[in-house]
């Protein structure tokens, strides 16, 4: 995939929860591995609901990773070291300076390689997501499978103690039981989400 290029460039894997993300990342880095390609991947400390130093997928494939607290500890990481490939899972949960990082190592000729949700809960924009969603030069967007009526889902359904989840609801909610599922746009639910129409105006158009 994309020999004739010259090296360095950044791919985004993106979609809602349950889309194969990680899935599709471990997929990319095991067949440049057998390429015998130099790799290292990341992702954030805070995701270890499968595995410690892994990425891993809900379907159960894994690679290695290192766990990192912030973006600070994979520019020390990478610092005098030279790989061909980067690879980075829930991007999203870093600040902006990964856009940078991403950025450098892109234009230093590494294929960074980068998963991430597009969308929390509410459908919003996810924090960095958008900013590296237009630097890459490749975006792949994997959709789910609605749990509701098996359209195609882009969105990631919370429900907390059973029931959609509120606008207003904190990212955690202590005490709660959280659940998520993918859901497609008509059955994603967002109790009090504010309704945001504008009016067109003849400027606007
Ligand atoms: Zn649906």
């Amino acid at each position: 995939m994309y020999q004739q290029y010259q090296p360095g460039w950044l791919e985004v894997i993106t979609g809602p929860m349950f889309a194969g993300k990680s899935e599709e990342l471990i997929r990319r880095i095991r067949t440049l591995s057998y390429a015998k390609k130099s790799i290292v991947c990341f992702k954030p400390a805070i995701d270890d609901r499968y595995a410690k130093e892994e990425i891993a997928s809900h379907a159960g494939n894994m690679w290695e990773a290192k766990a990192v607290k912030d973006v600070s500890e994979i520019k020390e990481f990478l610092k005098d070291k030279k790989y061909d490939i980067v690879g980075i899972d829930e991007v999203q949960f870093f600040n902006s300076k990964i856009v940078d990082v991403c950025e450098y190592l892109a234009d230093k000729g590494v294929r960074v390689m980068v998963a991430g949700l597009d969308k929390d809960f509410r459908g919003e924009a996810f924090g960095v997501m958008p900013e590296l969603l237009t630097k890459g030069e490749f975006v792949t967007k994997l959709t789910a499978v609605c749990a509701k009526c098996g359209s195609p889902a882009t969105r990631t359904q919370r429900l907390v103690d059973g029931k959609p989840a509120s606008f207003d609801d904190p990212v955690v909610l202590v005490g709660a039981v959280d659940h998520y599922e993918p859901r497609c746009r008509h059955c994603h639910e967002v109790v009090n989400k504010p309704i945001k129409i504008k009016r067109r105006t003849k400027s606007s158009q």
